[in-house]
């Protein structure tokens, strides 16, 4: 059976995240520091094969395609007051970025929550990158998603690892 062509929406969510600044690469280092100390012959090309699945899902298209358009939205001040100033200051209360987050993180079950919360705590890597609020961006949303895209692909890499073992 040959792989089935991109559609529009996975294309578009794909794009997206390498125009806002991240790409598969570094999602993968996220599953890489997640699940190394438990797969000690893990390799990047696992990760990233977990990660392109989890690309593949509908519902993680949707959210990428959401958040990101709300932080572009933010950075050209488009939104309406008081939630121009709430998103583009990502302040403590303001939760929503975090819940659209757990529509990926649930694709793969429940231990997609472990690891979310443990990386979104730590923020490795892109993570931290994307937490640097002077370079005038907005990645309010975009932070989460990617925690959650490590989230989700670490989680079902350790489901058919523990398939196979
Ligand atoms: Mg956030």
């Amino acid at each position: 059976m040959g792989e089935k062509p991109m559609d529009l929406v996975e294309q578009a969510a794909r794009t997206k995240l390498k125009e806002r600044g991240v790409e598969i690469s570094d999602i993968a280092d996220l599953v890489y520091y997640l699940q190394e100390k438990y797969h000690p012959n893990l390799k990047i090309e696992t990760c990233v094969e977990n990660i392109e699945r989890v690309l593949s899902k509908r519902e993680v298209q949707n959210a990428i395609l959401t958040g990101i358009q709300l932080d572009e939205l933010t950075e050209k001040k488009m939104l309406d007051q008081p939630l121009q100033d709430i998103l583009m200051k990502d302040e403590g209360l303001y939760g929503v970025d975090e819940i659209i987050a757990l529509s990926i993180v649930n694709v793969y079950g429940s231990i997609g929550f472990t690891n979310y919360g443990f990386i979104d705590k730590q923020k490795p890597g892109i993570l931290e990158k994307l937490n640097d609020k002077s370079s005038g961006m907005c990645h309010t949303y975009l932070d989460d998603i990617v925690g959650a895209i490590a989230a989700a692909a670490s989680s079902r890499l350790a489901h058919r690892a523990q398939k196979l073992e």
